[in-house]
């Protein structure tokens, strides 16, 4: 188990499946062990990652298995706007997200100010407010340092 695994490292895949309440397959052994490679993976990255070890799963069931598993709360999505939903299966804390707007590339960031909700509206309209989901929108690391490249490049 790789040290970088942030949803319960000493459980196997198997493991959080069958904890999850759902029947152990190898087509859903594969697509956890793909999310714990991409910790915010699309459907698509995930069917890739998954046919590269079980190579006759088909997109639909990657489909199938990543719905199941967000109704059984083993994985949450996200949804950038104009994006690909993103899976994970760091749940039931309130984190947030810092998407770059150049590569797409997704970090964790946790709550801005104690526990969920970690944000107080102005108004919540009589609602009783129990998460606030905060997408940063920036630009990477990477990309910051090829855009300095890319003008220093320039006469
Ligand atoms: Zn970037
Ligand atoms: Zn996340």
């Amino acid at each position: 188990m790789s040290s970088a695994t942030v949803h319960s490292p000493g459980l196997d895949a198997a493991d959080l499946i069958r904890r999850a309440g759902l029947r152990v397959t190898e087509p859903r052994r594969a697509v956890v062990e793909a999310l714990r490679v991409s910790p915010h993976a699309s459907a698509e990255t995930v069917f890739r990652l998954v046919a590269a070890s079980v190579p006759q799963t088909s997109l639909q069931s990657v489909y199938n298995a990543l719905g199941d598993f967000a109704d059984a709360g083993l994985v949450r999505r996200i949804e950038p706007a104009g994006r690909p939903g993103l899976f994970e299966l760091r749940v039931a804390d309130n984190h947030h997200h810092v998407i770059c707007t150049g590569c797409g590339a997704v970090a964790d960031v946790d709550c801005a100010v104690g526990e969920a909700p970690c944000l107080t509206p102005s108004e919540t309209h009589g609602f009783a407010v129990h998460a606030a989901e905060v997408t940063y929108w920036g630009t990477c690391p990477d990309c910051t340092a090829a855009a300095i490249a890319a003008a220093s490049a320039t006469p």
